[in-house]
This record gives C-alpha cells, structure tokens and sequence, in this order.
C-alpha cells in the first residue's frame, strides 16, 4: 500500500509534532486536529509565535539561559552579580528556580549530565568555562543544584572537583529534593527549602 502524498503537510506537521517530549504519534494527531478545527483563534497565533520564537531565541553567551539577546536578562542585571553562581543542568530547571523566585544570584546552564554514551564530557558541559568564569568572576559560593539522579551527582562531584584550584564555598541543594528526582517536577516550595537549606557538599 502506497501512502496518499501529503498535499496539505497535515502528515509532515504530525510527524513533527510527535518528536516533542510527552507527545507520541496519537496525541501529535490530536493535538493537530484540534488546531485545525481552531485555525484562526489556534493555529495561525501559533504559527506566528513559533516562527517569531524561531528567530529570536539564543542561547546566553554567558549562561546558557534562552534569550534574545546575546546576554540573557540575568546577566545583564548588575543586582545579580551577587558572588552566588547557580548550576542547574538545564533551562527548565533555571525557569523552575526563577518562578520559585529565590535566589538572586547568577546562573550556568549544563546542557546535561556526563554520560559517556551521550558523548557528553567536561569540554561539553562547559564546566572548563565554568570553573574560569568562577575566578574571572570572583565567584564566592557555586551552588550545584543538579537533580538526585546517579548521572547528575557524580556530575557533581566531579564539578565539585575540578572547582578546588578556585576558592569558592561548593553548596549543594539540601534534602526535600526526592531520590531519582528531576529538579523542575518540585513544586516552587519545596525548591524553595531545597535551596535556602543548601549545605556543603
Ligand atoms: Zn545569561
């Protein structure tokens, strides 16, 4: 059986929309059905933002946060420059720390944990840039707030060990982050205690 070409890009759009986290073939189908049958007050509005979003967004230079600008919001605030330097793994959790609305500091984004079989090492997390920006910066405290799974811990460590020629304090988050818990599935609270009861890793 040969598939009907697709005329309309209908099928292309599902295929798409299917590569997103939580969304396999069926709901991608649903979802764009139930686009199509809001086009104007739906989809067209959508399209536009993505495309604008598209354009617009880039990574901080300096931390990784999405912006779009060359230098994110946070590290262009001079208030920020506070000598605390957050490290999260992703943007999602920077976002997650931000709505919480508890630290004033400044950030660096990973991009992920190491893992040898993502061909993610230290050169591609950043951490040699890490550890120049926490002399450069005069960075006093790096707080290393990087989920409870076995990948980001020894992530961790091994941060917490290329950081000993600086002489900053290295704090991780306190207890309330759950075993195996990923950092922006924590309610603004708990984060919030997580954070203000960091200890000394
Ligand atoms: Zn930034």
């Amino acid at each position: 059986m040969t598939r009907p070409p697709d005329e309309t890009g209908i099928e292309t759009l599902i295929q798409l929309m299917s590569r997103l986290p939580g969304l396999g073939p069926r709901s991608a189908r649903r979802a764009v059905l139930a686009m199509l049958k809001r086009r104007a007050q739906v989809m067209a509005p959508l399209a536009q933002s993505l495309a604008e979003v598209a354009l617009n967004a880039r990574d901080c230079r300096i931390c990784g946060n999405i912006s779009t600008a060359d230098l994110c919001p946070i590290c262009q605030d001079p208030s920020r420059a506070t000598g605390e330097l957050c490290v999260v793994e992703d943007v999602a959790d920077l976002w997650a720390l931000e709505r919480a609305g508890v630290f004033r500091g400044r950030y660096q984004v990973l991009g992920g944990t190491l893992s040898a079989l993502d061909g993610l090492g230290p050169e591609e997390l950043g951490i040699p840039r890490l550890v120049a920006r926490v002399s450069d910066e005069a960075v006093t405290e790096v707080i290393l707030a990087l989920s409870a799974t076995i990948d980001a811990q020894t992530t961790a460590h091994y941060i917490a060990d290329a950081l000993t020629v600086t002489t900053a304090q290295i704090t991780t988050l306190a207890q309330g982050v759950p075993v195996g818990g990923e950092l922006d599935h924590l309610d603004d609270g708990t984060l919030g205690a997580a954070l203000r009861a960091r200890r000394k890793l």
